[in-house]
């Protein structure tokens, strides 16, 4: 890895009005695992690209070592009583609650969000430290189930921790999916290698000062940083589960390479998530929820809403009450509450934007509000959008965006609606709106998403952090959240104790029968055990 061509030197250069105190930044750079000459990286703020922080980068070779400590306190962390754990996890909890107005600031200064989507980071973690604190030991406990022959093969199966977890974050939320998923691993009695996006990685290093303040042992989380085909492809290679949350493209290669080496892999890719508002639904109501939907975190959101699919006994009651709400919405780079909707986070992000509305709209697409750069505002800001008319072919139509824009569709009835939310790559999320709750959850099972949140766009299944969370088609593998979240960084071990054997009751000559007669005792066993009604 080479220096950054475009450091700052912040002791000479009048340039630097840094957004972040470098000595901070310095402090917060000791938790990143980098050797002499492996140079630094220069990251600028979205909201108005002046200099936000240098911070240090890992070499490939860096990852190893990274690894090896974090192996090393594993050891004795999965030894630790799950209460030990939890206690951790508890103070995280308040921390995090309590230094909540820093890191608010800092999520801000990275990704350019607005501050009421920073809080939903302060929030998620909150609800998963709390969740796995409290539930770590019904979901980790040993468990017994019937056995080959009932009372007599005793079986418990107990989980043990993988051992090391390899965390890829990207940039759009950068607190829940890099700590989120950390605690979740540690909570399972894992140590865990972060390898954070380079525009977001104060706020990772910011997280494991907060861990150790927590308790956690140190060693036990390093922090990596640097590109994703060097650094991140050597994370990915060298640890025994990777939690990986990013695009579908990165995700098949992070797949290929876990299944190479036989590890285990849990991926959250993208989506291209609808809202379906049925006819009996509340326009106002319903707008207000897409919105959100719609529009949290600038649309940099998984789970986000870039289709909305109207009944066409709704549809402008609907529009009526949703274009001029989206019209309304406030941008703003003030770290404070004042805005609705904040940056994109990159340049290419506000490039990807563009290039999917101005192909929409050369195929025929109508803009019902937005579609405007603002550089007024800040150099990437983009106003919310919403477009109709959208053909299938345009890009718009199948791709996701990652942005403010949404498409607007209507359809006959339910059924109508269901062949349009289906037929998309993607199976993330999704989000239906009626007045009939029954209706909601039929359409609801019919829907191939992995989270269906009925008269609410996301947050509903996100913050239910004792369900499972994730996608199916090209939106991922494998689930964050509830017991699978947990469970996917443990094994599992079978262990059968065959009763009797030894004393009085002499079943070990059992094993000395001849094998025909071993198979009618055997058969006859079956036959009883069928009858007694046994699973
Ligand atoms: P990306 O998949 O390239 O990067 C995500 C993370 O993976 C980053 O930390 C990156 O450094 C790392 N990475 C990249 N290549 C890697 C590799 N070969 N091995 C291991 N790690 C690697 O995503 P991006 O370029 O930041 O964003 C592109 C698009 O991805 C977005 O426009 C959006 O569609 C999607 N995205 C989805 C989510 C989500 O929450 N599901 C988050 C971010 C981006």
């Amino acid at each position: 890895m080479t220096p950054d061509a475009d450091v700052i030197d912040p002791e000479v250069d009048p340039r630097a009005t840094w957004a972040v105190d470098p000595q901070e930044v310095r402090r917060l750079a000791e938790h990143v695992v980098t050797s002499p000459g492996a140079g630094v990286h220069l990251t600028r703020s979205p909201l108005t690209d002046a200099p936000l922080a240098q911070v240090p980068l890992s070499t490939p070779e860096d990852v190893g070592s990274a690894v090896a400590r974090v192996r090393l306190a594993q050891r004795l962390w999965a030894r630790t009583p799950l209460r030990g754990r939890a206690r951790v996890l508890l103070r995280v909890h308040d921390l995090v609650l309590d230094r909540q107005s820093e890191v608010l600031d800092l999520i801000q200064l990275e990704s350019g969000k607005a501050r009421a989507s920073a809080y939903e980071e302060v929030a998620d973690v909150a609800l998963v430290a709390r969740h796995y604190a409290r539930g770590v030991e019904r979901y980790l406990a040993p468990r017994r189930v019937r056995g080959l022959v009932p009372g007599l093969t005793g079986v418990t199966i107990h989980r043990h921790p993988v051992g090391v977890v390899g965390v890829v974050a990207p940039w759009n939320y950068p607190l829940t999916l890099a700590l989120g998923d950390t605690l979740t691993a540690l909570a399972a009695g894992n140590g865990v290698v972060v390898k954070p996006d380079l525009q977001t990685s104060l706020t990772t290093l910011w997280a494991v000062d907060l861990l150790l303040e927590a308790g956690l042992p140190e060693g036990l989380v390093q922090v990596v940083t640097g590109d994703g085909p060097g650094v991140g492809a050597r994370l990915v290679d060298s640890v025994d589960h990777v939690v990986f949350t990013g695009s579908t493209a990165t995700g098949r290669t992070v797949a290929e390479s876990a299944g190479r080496r036989l590890v285990g892999a849990t991926l959250e890719l993208g989506g291209k998530n609808a809202l379906y508002v049925a006819d009996d639904a509340a326009p106002d109501i319903a707008a207000e929820g897409a919105v959100r939907a719609c529009f949290a975190n600038t649309g940099q959101l998984c789970v986000s809403v870039e289709r909305i699919v109207l009944h066409e006994g709704v549809a402008d009651a609907f529009l009526a009450a949703f274009v001029p709400r989206v019209r309304a919405l406030r941008l703003g780079a003030g770290l404070d509450y004042s805005a609705d909707v904040g940056s994109l986070t990159s340049a290419a992000q506000l490039e990807r934007v563009q290039d999917h509305v101005e192909d929409a709209l050369a195929r025929g697409a109508t803009v019902l509000t937005g579609a405007v750069h603002r550089p007024d505002v800040g150099p990437l800001f983009y106003e919310p959008t919403v477009l109709s008319d959208v053909p299938p072919d345009a890009v718009l139509s199948t791709e996701e965006t990652f942005g403010p824009v949404v498409s607007v569709q209507r359809v006959r009835d339910d059924d109508d609606a269901l062949a349009v939310i289906n037929g998309s790559d993607h199976g993330l999320n999704a989000s239906v709106w009626t007045a009939d709750v029954a209706r909601g959850r039929r359409l609801a099972v019919r829907i191939e998403a992995g989270t269906v949140n009925v008269n609410d766009g996301y947050t509903a299944v996100w913050g239910s952090t004792a369900a499972p969370m994730g996608g199916v088609k090209d939106s991922g593998l494998g689930r964050r959240h509830g017991a699978e979240g947990i469970w996917s960084t443990t094994w599992t071990q079978t262990v059968a104790v065959q009763r009797g054997t030894h004393g009085g009751w002499g079943l070990g000559r059992l094993y000395a029968l001849p094998a025909e007669r071993w198979t009618r005792v055997f058969t006859g066993a079956l036959r009883v055990m069928k009858a007694l009604g046994l699973r």
